[in-house]
Parts: structure tokens; sequence; C-alpha cells
């Protein structure tokens, strides 16, 4: 084709070009609505990461009213006209990106917003955002509730897998990883727990004020702001790490001899798994048993009610797995979830209990109906089964029968590698296969095909 030719096509045909050729800005971009999850499309945005959340909220337990403000500083990832935050229920009073008005409306969960100029490729940036309103969970696929949940005497906060956007406005996927500060006042005698370290507690005319500091990296999902009437403990670990519990009166007989345990569950799991990733960890102990479910949130798990030994070696398990090493895709999930149950298994076997190869038996003796078969964990099909028992319990077989295959030693090479390897970063799937083959010399992608993928009750290993 004549270049004169293909030059007055590309004039006629692409703006783009054409606005290369004319010496104009390059062609606006709007982000994306989501991060490109098939379980959860809209989760999350593209166009810009966001490195640190500073928010600032005040929650009046009384009337469930939240005053919000979120500072949010973040990095194009390429030139924006406009960019999407998740962000559902409350109402938006104020948005400014840098210190300039911006435009913005609502679609569902997204917060669309269109700065005043377009913001440059690898521009840093800030986008402030007040609000207010009564906050309320949003109910997931497999129909539990999470989000801000309010309770008798505060609220139990837990954003797994989207609930954050129920109370801050959020890039909200795992695949976007930030630093947080939180300032949260309560009325007197409520305590505000969230993620990290606790810098300072301060009362003035009956209202009092904690501020947090989460340093390491986080997604948005293992975010908390649970608010109660709790007896608190504070001590710093042999280690060097700050506890902080926080347990509801209510849960307080139960919990205490499962709390007890948290510093030797700690040092037991940096042995198998390396060191614990962050510089403070605790239990937040609700009463809010409707919820029904306890959460990971970073460095410091929120519980429903008094946990369980098991559960507080799971919760705790995820800090490595899950909250430190994140997924990049909701479909990966068995790499939290079997992790932190074969995590279990591994407690009991170890102190007393049965062998991880004892439970894996009585599991795979259950017959090819039960619904511990019902899906594939590396393929649970869609968000509502991201919690379902195969995610976890097969999960868990498939970490068995990898340690099976290649014996003890490579196998917690293998786990230590993991946490270390994409320490405060992203694993998939095909990542931690590779990384297994690598360290183990061994061909297992049989291994992994028919425990992660093929449906049914897989044959005997
Ligand atoms: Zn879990």
């Amino acid at each position: 084709m004549p270049k004169a030719v293909r030059r007055t096509f590309v004039l006629v045909t692409t703006p783009v070009a054409l606005a290369a050729l004319l010496g104009a800005a390059a062609p606006a971009s709007t982000g994306s609505p989501g991060a490109g999850d098939p379980y959860f499309p809209l989760a999350g945005n593209g166009g810009y990461h966001v490195g640190h959340y500073d928010l600032t909220l005040r929650y009046d337990t009384g009337s469930g009213r939240l005053d919000g403000k979120a500072v949010l500083t973040a990095r194009a990832t390429e030139r924006l006209t406009r960019f999407d935050l998740d962000f559902t229920g409350l109402t938006v009073t104020g948005l400014t990106v840098g210190k300039a008005k911006a435009g913005f409306r609502r679609s569902g969960q997204e917060l669309v917003v269109t700065p005043q100029r377009a913001l440059r490729k690898g521009e840093r940036f800030t986008v402030t955002v007040t609000y207010q309103g009564k906050p309320a969970p949003v109910t997931d696929p497999d129909g539990s509730l999470d989000g801000w949940i309010a309770t008798d005497d505060g609220a139990f906060v837990a954003g797994e897998p989207q609930g954050a956007m129920t109370w801050f406005p959020a890039n909200n996927h795992p695949t976007d990883k930030s630093s947080y500060d939180f300032t949260i006042t309560v009325p007197q005698g409520r305590t505000a727990v969230a993620n990290g370290v606790l810098f300072s507690r301060r009362t003035v005319h009956g209202r009092t004020t904690f501020r947090w500091h989460q340093s390491e990296p986080m997604a948005a999902y293992l975010a908390t702001a649970t608010v109660g009437k709790f007896k608190v403990e504070q001590f710093t670990t042999g280690n060097g790490i700050r506890v902080y519990n926080a347990v509801d009166a209510r849960e307080a007989a139960a919990s205490a001899p499962v709390l007890k345990k948290l510093p030797s569950v700690l040092e037991w799991e940096s042995k198998l798994f390396g060191p614990y990733p962050f510089r403070a960890a605790g239990s937040i102990v609700d009463h809010a048993h409707n919820v029904g479910y306890a959460l990971e949130t970073q460095s410091r798990p929120v519980y429903d009610r008094a946990p369980d030994l098991s559960t507080l070696v799971h919760e705790n398990a995820h800090q490595w797995f899950g909250d430190s090493v994140s997924l990049t895709s909701w479909k990966d999930i068995w790499l939290n979830e079997g992790f932190a149950t074969y995590t279990e298994w591994l407690y009991a076997e170890q102190h007393g209990g049965d062998s991880a190869q004892k439970t894996f038996d009585a599991l795979y003796a259950k017959p090819a109906s039960d619904g511990l078969w019902e899906f594939p964990p590396g393929n649970p099909g869609s968000g509502a089964n991201i919690f379902g028992t195969p995610v976890y319990a097969r999960g868990a077989m498939t970490l068995h029968a990898l340690r099976t295959a290649v014996g003890d030693r490579a196998f917690f090479l293998i786990l230590r590698a993991w946490a270390s390897g994409h320490r405060y970063g992203h694993g998939t799937t095909a990542q931690f296969e590779h990384l297994a083959q690598r360290v183990s010399g061994k061909d297992l992608d049989g291994l992994f095909r028919t425990w992660l993928d093929t449906p049914g009750k897989p044959n005997r290993p």
C-alpha cells in the first residue's frame, strides 16, 4: 500500500493517529469500572493504583450514622479524563481531585469521577471524598452479609469479598494493595478497632478518637473499623509484635483460654511459614452471632463470637496466605482457604490431635454424592461458590496430596518459599504450581489437574 494512501486512510479512520499527527494530547481514557475479575466484574477499577488511604470516620452508635472523609493518594497508570471508585449506599457530600472540585455521578457501585483536567499517565494525585449516611452491608452472591454490619453496641466491619465499599470509597479488588491510616471517633465508652498499630486514643467532650496505622500493604477487603464495648488487652510478644485484643464482655469467658494461645500459635506458624508478616497482631471478638463468620482482617482477625482454637489458627494462617500473599483473582480463593484449612490440620497433627492423613482419609471416605465433591476448588465457577466446602476442604486435601507426593521436607520448603517469595504481593495458582515443581523437581501437573480442576471425586492418589 503506497505511503500517501495509507496516511490518508489513517487520517480519516483513526482519531488516535489523527490526534498524534496534529500534535494533540494522547487519547482520552476513562479507566475501567472493574479490575477484570470474572466473578466480580465491577470490583476494583482500572487506570490507577491507590498507594494510601487516609480514612477519618465518626460513628454515632445510637443513630447508626457514619460521617466519613477519605483521602486516597493514587497514581494514574494511564492518562485519565475520568475514573471510577467503588462506593455504595452512603451519600457523597463533596469530592475533590487535588485541590479542585471534581464532577461525579453514581452508577450502581461505581462512583464515577471526572477531574477538571485530565491526569497524566504516571501522575500522583489525591482524591478526597466526604460522605455521610447510615451504612448497610451488601448481600453477597452466596447470601451472606459483608461490609458495615450494625450491632447492638456498634458495628462489625468485615469486607470479603465486596463490603469495603459500604464504608469507604475504594479500588475494591485484592490486586490493589495500599497502606492505611484510620482516625475513628466514637461515643466515649466504645472502642474503635482497625488494622495495624494503635497510635493514639484521646477522649474529648464525651467522644473518643482512635488513630490506627496499617503500614504494610493491605487489600481493601481486609480493612476493618469494628466498634463496640470492648475489654482491651495490649502487650508485645518476645518477637516484638504488638498485640491488641478487643473482646466483647459477653464473649470474654469463652474466648479467654483461646486468645491466651495467640502468641504461641503465631510462633508456631512463623516456624512453619517464615516470619509473621506484620508489626501488629491481635483479635477482635465481637458479639454478633447473626453475622455467622470470622474474617482474617489484616493483622487482627475479627470474630463474630468467641473463636475456637482451630478458627484462631485458621484466621491467623491467613495473615501469611491471603493477607501478605494476596489473590489476583477470586477464582484462586483456594490459595487462601485451602492453605488456612490445611494449617488447622497441621496444628492438630502437631498438638496431639488427628494426623493430617487421618483428616484427609475421613474426608476422602465421603461418597461421590457429597457436597465436598460438588465442584473442583481451582474452578468454583462463580462468586456464589468461593466460600463453599470444596474450596476449604478439597483445597486442603490438594495440599495434603502435594505433601504426600513430594515429602515433608520439600512440602514445607514450598510453603515457606511461597510466603517469602510473594510477601506483601500477589500470587496465582499457576505460580504456586510452578514453584512446587521447581522446589520438588517433580512433575506435578497431573496431581494439580486432578485435585484442583477435575469435577467429581478424584481417584485415590
Ligand atoms: Zn478462611
